[in-house]
């Protein structure tokens, strides 16, 4: 059998991340070729310091170097809220559009009804743990609009709806810009479904 290059172990790897693809990480690679050696050597090394101590906020399972994230740790958030999301790339989007201000908590999984991926995945308790001394009045799911995404979201909705709490899910529809007469069938469907009023 055939020893793999060097360089096609580097693309292998980076075409493993999510969102990469083999063309990106052709793309990718090259550009590290190209890198003076101290840069790369730079690269690899905050590639290794961050997996080793990176770590899942203690509050609400954000990835963070420190016992709670920047946003758990910052005074200035509305905790009366929170938004739950599938995980902190999500929670990092969500964080660059600047519009929330409430905390997070990043789900340890998702359920996937195809995969029979079960409750167990998901794990609501640290979640209904933070809803104990009633100061959140809201909780916001943040969840995709995937069947995995859906069904999670009405999993979380049925653990915290005994406790009282104010339970929402984001509005999904039709991307900004996007002439209506080309929107798929759900995307439209859901668009009606979270109408407001103007
Ligand atoms: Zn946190």
């Amino acid at each position: 059998m055939k020893r793999k290059g060097v360089y096609e172990s580097l693309i292998g790897e980076l075409a493993r991340l999510p969102g990469v693809g083999r063309k990106n990480a052709q793309r990718l690679a090259f550009a590290i070729m190209r890198l003076d050696p101290e840069r790369a050597r730079r690269l690899g090394q905050s590639i290794i310091d961050a997996r080793a101590s990176v770590r899942p906020c203690a509050r609400c399972n954000n990835a963070t170097d420190q016992e709670l994230c920047e946003i758990c740790a910052n005074p200035r958030r509305d905790t009366t809220r929170i938004m739950v999301v599938e995980d902190p790339g999500t929670l990092h989007q969500i964080e660059h559009t600047r519009t929330y201000r409430g905390l997070y908590h990043v789900l340890t999984g998702v359920l996937s009804p195809l995969e029979v991926v079960g409750p167990e995945a998901v794990d609501p308790g640290p979640l209904k743990a933070r809803l104990a001394d009633g100061e959140v009045r809201e909780v916001i799911l943040a969840t995709s609009p995937t069947v995995e995404g859906e069904a999670t979201a009405l999993f979380v909705t049925r653990e915290l709806k005994p406790l009282g709490v104010a339970v929402s899910r984001i509005a999904y529809g039709v991307p900004v810009g996007m002439d209506l007469e080309f929107a798929d069938e759900v995307s439209l469907i859901k668009a009606i479904e979270g109408r407001h009023a103007v």
